[in-house]
């Protein structure tokens, strides 16, 4: 009888004990729960380390806090948020936090967290000279900031009131990894927005750089240095592709005549002009460039000459009849045309570097040839460059 009812007190007391156990753990998750709510949303580190502190400081009754968190580059630890320390007294606990042996050198190599309880004397002498704290507070509570058993950081708490007890340091025991990971994302996050907005600007000042040097700042047209590496570009891809490559040089007509009328910036406003009926004229892959002065070239990617004539006509006649500068009075001018071509890729058995150097030259020089021809015989008209009609 006596065995019986033995048998069931011993029951009834380990469902008792595993009721409480049970509670005891929901308990410690719904508080780790509500510990960790402090994440969600904030990807500032200084803003995120001041929340969790917050929060530590007030789960466990603190009178103090800090986080510091180790700086690779400066080989140490330093601070990145504290509560209830005033400010002429942190550089003091920070002094005695950093000494040789002490709390911030010995945390480099624990991955538990513990508690220093100044009322046992063992404990002023644990991490260095630790008098000066243990005359402020009752206890400190570290908590090692660490992700895979490399610390990060450490986040220490100070007591004054009464000891911390086991279940705050078994719940930020288990807080702490967590931390840790959190505020090291949180640094990663800046640090790769930081990079990426470096990465940005730099982007930008090369643009910038490439377009100082490329640009002609007058008409945004490419400049004559662009020009010859895209022609260069042009002659390689046309003799891959075995297409044709024409080039059109242009010279307004009596140019220097507008300046002495009517001034250099009314002849400015007329290349700008000139230029926007140029781009209005050509195909999305044409290159079209100022060459210098009022001298203007367009390189025309798979165009055979006949049709690089013809542009070139549709150009004269609408220049002709356009009327520039309204707000000067309506200016008229003309421009002559020179245009030269490559067709005969075939002859060359390969193209080397040599070869499209002296054929960017010659494509140029035969342009501005046909150019000279087309002044010499009374300007205001194109004519095409044949060896013929410049031998
Ligand atoms: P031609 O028909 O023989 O080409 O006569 P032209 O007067 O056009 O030729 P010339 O080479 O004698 O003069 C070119 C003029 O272009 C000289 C210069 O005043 C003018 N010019 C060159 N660059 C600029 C510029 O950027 N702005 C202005 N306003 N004028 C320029
Ligand atoms: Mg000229
Ligand atoms: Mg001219």
């Amino acid at each position: 009888m006596t065995g019986h009812i033995f048998v069931i007190v011993a029951v009834l007391a380990a469902i008792i004990g595993l009721v409480m156990l049970n509670r005891i753990n929901n308990n410690f998750y719904r508080k780790l729960f509500e510990l960790e709510e402090v994440f969600e949303g904030e990807l500032d580190f200084v803003h995120l380390a001041k929340s969790i502190l917050g929060k530590i400081v007030k789960e466990t009754g603190a009178s103090a806090g800090i986080i510091y968190w180790f700086d690779e580059i400066q080989d140490e630890f330093k601070l990145k948020s504290i509560l209830g320390i005033p400010a002429d007294k942190i550089n003091n606990i920070t002094r005695i936090l950093r000494q040789p042996k002490g709390v911030l050198e010995s945390i480099k190599d624990m991955t538990a967290a513990f508690i220093l309880d100044f009322k046992r004397t063992s404990a002023h002498d644990a991490y260095g000279n630790l008098r000066e704290l243990a005359n402020n507070y009752r206890c400190l509570m570290v908590l090692p900031l660490n992700v895979q058993n490399k610390v990060l950081g450490t986040c220490i708490l100070f007591g004054s009131n009464g000891l911390f007890n086991k279940q705050q340091l078994r719940l930020l025991s288990f807080f702490a990894p967590r931390v840790a990971v959190r505020l090291d994302n949180t640094r990663l996050y800046q640090l790769a927005k930081e990079t990426a907005l470096e990465n940005a600007k730099l982007y930008v000042n090369i643009s910038k750089l490439y377009q100082k040097a490329t640009l002609d700042e007058l008409t945004g047209f490419y400049n004559r240095n662009f020009l010859m590496q895209r022609i260069k570009e042009e002659i390689k891809k046309a003799f891959r592709m075995k297409h044709k490559l024409s080039l059109i040089f242009i010279d307004l007509d009596f140019f220097k005549s507008v300046n002495d009328e009517y001034g250099h910036q009314v002849g400015d406003q007329l290349l700008t002009e000139f230029g926007e009926l140029i781009k209005g004229s050509i195909r999305e892959y044409d290159v079209a460039c100022r060459f210098g002065g009022e001298e203007f070239v367009i390189l025309l990617p798979q165009t055979e000459w006949k049709n690089a004539v013809e542009l070139a006509e549709r150009l004269r006649e609408k220049v002709e009849k356009r009327r520039f500068c309204a707000a000067y009075g309506n200016l008229h001018i003309t421009a002559s045309f020179g245009v030269s071509y490559l067709d005969r890729f075939d002859v060359l058995p390969q193209l080397d570097e040599e070869q499209t150097i002296i054929l960017t030259e010659n494509l140029i020089a035969w342009a501005d040839e046909a150019l000279y021809q087309a002044k010499k015989n009374g300007r205001n008209r194109v004519i095409l460059y044949t060896a013929d009609n410049n031998s």
